[in-house]
């Protein structure tokens, strides 16, 4: 599933290429024939990502999309494409055309229901009014383990699976380790650093966590081979030496979801 870095970037790439001009939408597929018609012919005002949702505001009313872990977008210029596959909803201007297929969630909200969804999210490391305390709030009552807080959208919103494990790994904490037992420094640096890593990963599209003297390069070792590219200490790497102290990485389920960690460089603590 695409991690927050990737919705912001394709708010910004909307943006870029539909604001401030009347769209044509259109649901070839036929599945957002209702939405797409209510938008159809409104100037598209502005974008926003929050966490893994993406909206593009049309004045009284958004399209909320939230891509899952199938939905794709596609655009170009124009003309536009014949339609190939499920397009659930087509997008044009005089200039561009956007294709969206697969999505979890693709509807038209009222300013209310966008203020409820907005509500329902965590805290955004890509957002300038993020309010890391709140989560803090969360965490720190919470005896669940410290990688599926962070993955809990109503905590954080934003962050997925490399993202919270890199972070886990770059801070020395278990991944098991209870939320409560995360200290507010400890919480400062770990929100700082996903700032500091989800910033990066819009610039450059790929999420690279590894610190420069453990980079390729710096460390003589081929350069990771793996469709999600960039460079991480963990993620995905069970069974290869830890890039700081040779150990083994470990992998183990947590809420559902595959978890690796060093052992030796984050250790859980005796209580
Ligand atoms: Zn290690």
């Amino acid at each position: 599933m695409p991690e927050g870095h990737t919705v912001r970037r394709l708010a910004d790439r909307h943006r870029e290429l539909f604001a401030g001009e009347p769209v044509a939408v259109t649901s070839p597929q036929g599945r957002f024939a209702e939405g797409a018609a209510r938008l159809s012919g409104a100037t598209l005002l502005d974008t926003e990502a929050y966490g893994k949702h993406l909206l593009h505001h049309y004045g009284d009313v958004s399209l909320h999309v939230h891509l899952g872990l199938y939905g794709k977008f596609a655009d170009g210029d124009l003309p536009v494409p014949p339609v190939v596959g499920e397009v659930r909803l087509r997008m044009a201007n005089t200039r561009h055309w956007l294709d969206l297929r697969g999505p979890t969630a693709c509807e038209v909200l009222d300013p209310p229901e966008v203020d409820a969804l907005r509500a329902r999210l965590g805290a955004d490391p890509l957002r300038a009014d993020a309010k890391p305390e709140q989560a803090y709030e969360r965490i720190r009552r919470s005896g669940t383990a410290l990688a599926a807080l962070l993955l809990d959208q109503s905590v954080v919103a934003g962050t997925g699976l490399i993202f919270v494990l890199e972070a886990l790994y770059r801070a020395g904490l278990a991944p098991t380790a209870p939320g409560r037992t995360l200290t507010p420094e400890q919480w400062r640096e770990l929100w700082a650093d996903l700032v500091d890593l989800m910033g990066k990963a819009v610039l450059s599209g790929r999420i690279d966590t590894v610190r420069p003297e453990h980079e390729p390069e710096a460390m003589g070792r081929p350069p990771r081979v793996d469709r999600h590219g960039g460079e991480v200490y963990v993620y995905r790497r069970p069974g290869l030496p830890c890039l700081v102290c040779g150990t083994p990485v470990s992998r183990g389920e947590l809420a559902g979801r595959n978890s690796y960690w060093c052992a030796v460089c984050q250790p859980l603590a005796a209580s």
